[in-house]
């Protein structure tokens, strides 16, 4: 069983997002980039299926400037065998739609069984390049996976709805998007970093390849939430409490 992973570099979830002067993004210079860290659970979730003898070969793709080379290898030091980058011009606009035409040709270059996919990229948390792609493929889909099991021919897939939890068998292939808590992933050991380096890594150029962006969504104007306004009061017990809101008349 083939699995193919769609990574995506973002900033880093520890650094303090930095709105550019003239909104017109996030700055982007000098800022510590990485894998997206529902990404990175679906690498780790691959390289496990590996380990269990359920996958024979795991790839992961990214789509991005030449810099996404870097998180491409890091996913490789975790246990992924190869990667492949389509390279964009830096200012090639690309929304989740274009991500997904563009995954939709690796995935029919490729042929993978199972196609995993982060349950949003925590930079535009769009939440909608594996549901696109599952479209355009008509493949089935299992969004915000806590579980993943593989039998035979069949994935089943725990997923974390509002209710509970909801598992669905489906056919392979497939298209499985990760949620936190299916696993935590493992840190990359040196002779892995080392050894990664030297696992391929095919660059192809979006330019040269049969695809157009659709340019349907504009960003207007982008910047920082509105400070919080008021201090913050700790009260004691319930009872404060109860008494504090029928203060301010809220009940
Ligand atoms: P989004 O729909 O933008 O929230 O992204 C959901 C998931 O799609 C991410 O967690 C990645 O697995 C994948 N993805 C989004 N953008 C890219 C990209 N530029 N390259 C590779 N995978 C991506």
């Amino acid at each position: 069983m083939k699995i193919l992973i769609a990574v995506k570099r973002v900033i880093d979830h520890n650094v303090k997002i930095r709105v550019k002067a003239d909104g017109s993004g996030v700055e982007l210079t000098n800022v510590k980039m990485a894998i997206n860290p529902f990404d990175e659970i679906a690498v780790e979730e691959a390289v496990r299926l590996k380990e269990a003898g359920k996958a024979s070969e795991v790839v992961v793709v990214s789509i991005g400037e030449i810099s996404s080379q870097e998180i491409l290898r890091s996913a490789m030091a975790l246990g992924a065998d190869s990667a492949i980058l389509l390279q964009r011009p830096a200012d090639m606009i690309l929304e989740p739609l274009d991500i997904a035409r563009l995954l939709q040709q690796v995935v029919i270059r490729e042929q993978p069984d199972l196609i995993l996919l982060g349950k949003q990229a925590i930079d535009d948390d769009c939440n909608q390049t594996g549901q696109m792609l599952s479209a355009l493929l008509e493949y089935p889909q299992g969004t915000f996976a806590s579980q993943i099991i593989i039998e035979n021919d069949l994935i089943h897939v725990t997923r974390e709805i509002d209710g509970g939890l909801e598992t669905l068998s489906m056919p392979l292939p497939a298209i499985v998007t990760t949620d936190l808590r299916l696993n935590v992933p493992r840190y990359a050991t040196l002779p892995n970093i080392m050894k990664a380096k030297k696992k391929p890594l095919e660059i192809m150029n979006i330019v040269e390849m049969d695809f157009s962006p659709l340019g349907q969504v504009k960003t207007i104007n982008v910047s920082e939430p509105k400070k919080r306004s008021g201090q913050c009061t700790l009260l004691n017990n319930a009872t404060a409490l109860v008494s504090e809101l029928k203060a301010k008349e809220v009940i």
